[in-house]
């Protein structure tokens, strides 16, 4: 599935390294209108059904409708986190990794230590296992950290001449890097727009959607499918549509006790809808 993400969406050509005006969200001002352009509504709806949603292709609408919001609030309210400021893909790589299992603000504290320590993947590889533990000793999963991190600096040395490679499947390579982290990394390193599924993302969508999310939402290809088809095909807004989405989960819209009046989408919202059916 992560395969198919890549190849549905955009071959860009060479790596590009600069930062981009819109950083750190991507765009956040677009209509309705123009979103509709850029999601394929036909197969979301097919792909929300699937998962059990009932009126799919309105509730899908609905969503849209909401989503202008929902940049407008990440404008406002999105966490402004250092790996957001840059496309560099070490830097993007590096954090993914970082932030597995792992809260943004534990991270942003080691963050700037670790990329002054570790430039690139060969400084990682040179680096001895007690560097490395040393670095990264705050976030927990020590010896965990250390060896997947380990097999980022020697596979991308031996084996990528240094670089970062530029395929979801070569991403992963490393000991317990996972679709997330790669796919990440494509998203806002390499303007790739396409579908992020963490925890967050799968309570938010499934919420919004009463989509029947599965134990593990991050391996389904049902999941994926769904949340691709609803990604808005431009680098730009792609970027900006997951971070709105990862933040609201980890702002708003938490597990327990989710602040839906304050939410930019709960017009389109069927938790809401059913919580306020009930109290009435
Ligand atoms: S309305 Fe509530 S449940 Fe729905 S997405 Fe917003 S915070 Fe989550």
């Amino acid at each position: 599935m992560a395969g198919d993400g890549e190849r549905r969406r955009y071959n860009r050509g060479p790596e590009k390294v600069t930062q981009r005006s819109s950083l750190p969200f991507g765009r956040t001002d677009i209509s309705s209108e123009e979103l509709e352009q850029l999601i394929d509504i036909e197969e979301a709806s097919t792909q929300a059904e699937k998962g059990g949603v009932k009126n799919a292709e309105e509730k899908v609408e609905d969503f849209i409708s909401c989503v202008p919001d929902l940049l407008k609030w990440l404008e406002q309210r999105g966490r402004e986190y250092p790996w957001r400021a840059t496309t560099d893909p070490w830097k993007v790589y590096l954090a993914e990794i970082l932030l597995q299992r792992t809260r943004g603000d534990a991270v942003e504290k080691i963050y700037s230590d670790v990329i002054k320590q570790f430039p690139d993947p060969e400084a990682l590889y040179k680096a001895s296992d007690e560097e490395i533990r040393d670095v990264v000793h705050s976030l927990g999963f020590v010896n965990h950290r250390q060896r997947t991190l380990k097999e980022v600096g020697r596979i991308f040395t031996d084996q990528y001449d240094g670089e970062v490679p530029d395929s979801i499947d070569e991403l992963k390579k490393p000991w317990r890097v996972g679709d997330y982290s790669a796919r990440a990394t494509q998203l806002f390193a390499r303007e790739k727009p396409m579908a992020l599924v963490d925890a967050n993302f799968a309570r938010v969508i499934g919420r919004v959607f009463d989509y029947e999310m599965p134990q593990q939402p991050h391996k389904s290809k049902e999941v994926y499918a769904f949340l691709e088809a609803l990604t808005p095909n431009d680098p730009d807004i792609a970027r900006s549509f997951n971070l709105a989405i990862l933040d609201l989960g980890a702002l708003v819209c938490t597990p327990d006790n989710p602040d839906c009046e304050s939410c930019p989408i709960s017009a389109a919202c069927q938790y809401y809808r059913s919580i306020r059916m009930e109290g009435n």
